[in-house]
């Protein structure tokens, strides 16, 4: 049944607090992106999660606090190095898996025996938080395989009719989800990249992190669940193009699909659509800036469909500090169509 979707300004986060109390669902926005919210603590209000965003049950949420006091109900212990973590990153774009208490349902988990966990950085989300007086879990807030939201709009496109209230903040702050760490295990396993990068972490010398584990994004038993599906995808065809000569290559394929009459696009730097007269442009900022790019990115998935595009052809990026997290998700918006010139 479709639902009237209201949209609430930051000065009405209280009603946006109302709805979460009464076990409803409330997208809200983080410095990441905006997540889709529900009380941790409440199974029926998280299975509404799922609902909205047509989510696979297998796939576990992210629970958000404000206080570090709060995971003292929700998890089971903590490692030291993961205390080093928090402090150095907190609130911010890391998540830590971590041991999970009886308090969390299944339905969060997924079944899994842990529960990540984060302290979001944006003062809407801290004081939506703390006014529920509750955890809330929260996937990113857009249709599953849809690329995540980093407008108010782009979740209004998607979720629209499905969930009571979207808390508009404006566009959010890095563009990319938090990175996940699994802080289970020794070393600490790199789940997923995002705003808080490898370089960062390594440069704690306390910390050992395994990197091996979160390119493996279509295997049978993923170390993280969501590793297995296809995220982030525009309804174009999209090939990620790695190399020295991209406009050649680019050139020549887009040949053949121009021919019959296909709309074709290229994401590319600024100034590099000029070596692309035939094609659409969706331009990625200036040259080699990895922190514009991040908060464009999911923007410029979703303009590819509002242009209708039929194939995209993306030029892909350094995968250096940012740069890691931005090619982990166009790898996926690419369903691993990569092309090496
Ligand atoms: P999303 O909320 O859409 O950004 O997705 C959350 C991501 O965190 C997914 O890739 C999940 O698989 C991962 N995740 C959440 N909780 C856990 C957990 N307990 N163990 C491993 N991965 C997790
Ligand atoms: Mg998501």
């Amino acid at each position: 049944m479709a639902v009237k979707t209201m949209m609430l300004t930051a000065e009405e986060v209280e009603k946006a607090a109302a709805l979460l109390r009464n076990g409803e669902v409330v997208a809200f926005p983080t410095e990441t992106v905006y997540g889709l919210g529900a009380n941790a603590l409440d199974r029926e209000a998280v299975e509404k999660i799922f609902q909205a965003k047509g989510r696979p049950q297998d796939n576990p949420l992210i629970v958000h606090c404000f206080t570090r006091a709060q995971l003292t109900d929700l998890v089971t212990e903590i490692p030291p190095e993961a205390k080093i973590l928090m402090d150095k990153f907190w609130p911010g774009p890391l998540t830590l898996v971590l041991p999970k208490s009886a308090a969390i349902p299944q339905v969060v988990s997924a079944g899994l025996d842990t529960v990540g966990i984060r302290i979001p950085d944006h003062p809407l989300a801290l004081e939506l938080i703390q006014k529920t007086g509750f955890p809330l879990a929260a996937p990113s807030a857009n249709l599953s395989g849809r690329p995540s939201p980093t407008r108010a709009e782009h979740v209004w496109a998607d979720l629209q009719g499905k969930i009571p209230a979207i808390l508009d903040g404006g566009e959010t702050g890095w563009g990319l989800e938090s990175t996940v760490l699994d802080c289970t295990v020794k070393p600490f396993r790199l789940l997923r990249p995002g705003g808080v990068t490898l370089e960062e972490l390594q440069a704690l010398t306390s910390i050992q992190v395994d990197t091996t584990i979160y390119g493996a994004s279509l295997d049978a038993t993923p170390a993280s669940p969501g590793m297995k599906y296809q995220h982030y995808a525009p309804q174009a065809e999209v090939f990620l193009v790695l190399g020295q000569n991209t406009p050649a290559k680019i050139g020549e394929l887009s040949e053949d699909y121009l021919e019959v009459g296909k709309r074709v696009g290229v994401m590319t730097w600024d100034e590099r659509c000029q070596l692309y007269p035939r094609l659409t442009c969706l331009p990625m900022g200036p040259s080699g800036d990895l922190s514009i790019l991040a908060t464009k990115l999911y923007h410029l998935l979703r303009e590819s469909d509002r242009l209708g595009l039929d194939v995209l052809f993306i030029e892909g990026v350094s995968e250096e500090h940012l740069g890691l997290a931005i090619m982990n998700r166009l790898r996926k918006a690419a369903n691993e169509q990569v092309i090496h010139t």
